[in-house]
């Protein structure tokens, strides 16, 4: 229950309480609570790509069965689309990486990471350069 409101609130998927996003689009790399990376790995993200696409077809299909009932001229229905797509873009956006964050941290779960093991990795992948 916790997770689910973390989640509606877009919340960290590990300390379930730091933000995530900075701006409409925009994405801390770090949970400014507890540290954790958000992405653990290069193309991390690529996977909420498609809950966004599987999500997108979801709330747009309706609509445009329901245009299509109507029998509006192909402008109307473009126009649409296009205005219902470009309205839900950030949300689908942002709940499609969470539902994939907090889906991932549960699958597999992380623990927060402390200041301390930040420095030490840090200083760990300096010493391999
Ligand atoms: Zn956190």
């Amino acid at each position: 229950m916790n997770r689910l409101l973390a989640l509606l609130r877009q919340r960290c998927p590990v300390c379930l309480r730091g933000q995530v996003f900075t701006s409409l689009f925009g994405m801390h790399t770090h949970c400014p609570e507890c540290g954790v990376k958000y992405e653990r790995e290069t193309g991390y993200f690529l996977n909420s790509m498609f809950i966004g696409y599987a999500a997108g077809f979801l709330i747009l299909a309706p609509t445009a069965v329901l245009l299509a009932l109507r029998d509006v001229s192909i402008a109307v229905f473009s126009g649409a689309i296009i205005l219902e797509t470009a309205i839900l873009t950030p949300l689908i956006f942002r709940y499609a990486r969470l539902i994939w964050m907090h889906a991932d941290q549960m699958l597999d779960p992380r623990q927060p990471e402390s200041p301390v093991s930040n420095l030490q990795s840090s200083a760990f992948l300096r010493d391999q350069e």
